[in-house]
């Protein structure tokens, strides 16, 4: 295996991940039991039957009435809980019924695999924050002057502003071609009332202004909140510039000398993204079944080849012709950061390793990969956006049996956008922000019920399609700025 590239050895963990993963879902999948011993207190019988889709729990105390619980985040028809975790909310009784007798194997695995999976996770976290701060500040301290950091913000900017609304462009017309709603694939829309409250767009955007102001740059190094030391550390930066002299040397001196050491961390970390990667999708693929995509399949269709269009054609042409590299080339340095994306669903936590591969392979300077990268992980996410689009789009069409009109579908591309810059670039994030659309256009919330179980796969495909087009925004601006330096230097 050492001798295999790291992209090969994470996709032969990905393949024999998933083939487990698999095989547990098929061969142990589903528990069906009749419990009348080691129950709670006051309990005289129990049945469980748990399958990947759906969770059907029983239990009678003596002299009453049997009490039923559903778990079933497609139909939600009678709707009780929506997860285990929600029933344990709800009836802790009926939860620790579940937990000790009715657990299916695949799914006691795959909390093992998910558990496994998250150490090699809380590793690339660990190096996160001080990645992220010496990188960038080393990266500006080598950008010198003021103008410099304009530019390269301003083109930062674009980029992302313009493969956002194309991602969403693609995202519409898709799910207007295949109508994923009008079909009558998806079946039950009836849903329990959901807890979600969304907060108004104002208040979200308002928000992430405030996060460029932290009132504690420490709490937010603690917490961490991505957008809050981005903003301080690109600050602290411009003013050592501004003090300049000794001054600017010692911090300059300091933010390399971390950066070189969390840099080695990373890599070493990096060299673990095959175990990570195999008990991620083993997680993934032991408990989630593919019953669950069937009801859902012209969706997840149309959101996955909304992703492909922009993540196959639309970036790759940006990468050929703005940046005027090799799109295959790129996307093979890329390779690691990508699939770890995938199985990680978190832009966040895949960033010291996409930092590390747009450096190392990917040839793109310290000084734009630090400034590029960081932001483009809180607020450039291309696949979510798209994403939301779908989804919102999906959901109307399922709510009202027939197409948003156009006027409405501009207000979900506009909101889809601002709800991608907020998202935060953690598993799931999307679903959150998705609740602020779906006011904006007044569709129901609940309706969110009918796409939540699909929502793991899609989400790890969206996060691949983010990180691929922070890293092809590398490119770009590594190319533009290159020219620039080569016109100045004649
Ligand atoms: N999981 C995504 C990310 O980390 C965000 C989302 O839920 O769309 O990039």
């Amino acid at each position: 295996m050492r001798h295999l590239a790291l992209h090969w050895q994470i996709l032969i963990g990905m393949v024999a991940g998933t083939l487990l993963g698999i095989g547990l879902n098929v061969f142990a999948g589903t528990r069906q039991v009749s419990v009348a011993e080691g129950l709670p207190q006051g309990i005289v019988s129990a049945s469980i039957v748990d399958t990947s889709a759906r969770t059907e729990i029983r239990y009678t105390r003596a002299g009453e009435p049997e009490v039923l619980w559903v778990i079933d985040p497609l139909t939600r028809a009678l709707g009780e809980a929506k997860s285990v975790e929600a029933l344990a909310q709800l009836d802790a009784t009926a939860h620790q019924i579940y937990q000790e007798h009715g657990v299916s194997l695949a799914k006691r695995a795959g909390l093992w695999c998910k558990r496994l999976g998250g150490l090699f996770l809380r590793m690339l976290q660990m190096v996160a924050v001080p990645l992220i701060v010496t990188s960038l500040t080393s990266g500006i301290l080598g950008l010198g002057g003021g103008e410099g950091v304009g530019r390269m913000f301003r083109r930062t900017l674009s980029y992302y502003l313009v493969t956002s609304m194309l991602a969403i462009c693609t995202g519409l017309l898709m799910v207007n071609l295949v109508r994923p709603g009008l079909g009558g694939a998806a079946a039950g829309a009836g849903a329990a009332a959901d807890e979600t409250r969304a907060a108004s767009l104002g208040d979200v955007l308002f928000a992430q202004l405030e996060a460029l102001i932290p009132s504690n740059p420490l709490g937010a190094l603690v917490a961490p909140d991505f957008l809050s030391i981005i903003a301080f550390t690109i600050a602290f930066s411009l003013f050592t510039i501004r003090v300049g002299g000794k001054v600017l040397e010692s911090v300059r001196t300091a933010a390399q000398v971390g950066f070189d050491v969390m840099m080695a961390m990373t890599t070493a970390i990096i060299h673990l993204a095959p175990i990570g990667v195999f008990f991620l999708i083993a997680y993934v693929t032991a408990t989630q079944g593919a019953s669950v995509f069937q009801a859902l399949a012209w969706y997840v269709l149309a959101v996955a080849l909304a992703l492909g269009i922009h993540a196959c054609i639309t970036l790759p042409l940006i990468v050929k012709f703005v940046a005027k590299r090799s799109p295959v080339e790129f996307a093979r340095a890329m390779s690691p950061a990508l699939l770890t994306a995938f199985s990680s669903a978190s832009s966040n936590g895949t960033l010291p390793l996409t930092m590390s591969n747009v450096e190392k392979r990917g040839g793109v300077s310290n000084r734009t990969g630090s400034f590029v990268l960081p932001l483009g992980a809180t607020i450039n996410m291309d696949g979510t956006a798209l994403y939301e689009a779908v989804a919102v789009l999906f959901i109307a069409q399922l709510h009202h049996n027939a197409n948003l009109p156009l006027s409405q579908q501009i207000i979900v591309a506009f909101t889809a956008l601002l709800a991608s810059v907020g998202a935060a670039g953690i598993p799931h994030a999307g679903l959150v922000m998705m609740v602020i659309i779906l006011q904006a256009v007044n569709l129901p919330v609940e309706l969110q019920g009918v796409i939540l179980a699909v929502d793991r796969v899609l989400d790890m495909a969206r996060t691949s399609v983010n990180v691929w087009s922070d890293a092809c925004g590398c490119a770009v601006v590594e190319t533009l700025e290159n020219r620039d330096a080569e016109l100045a230097s004649l």
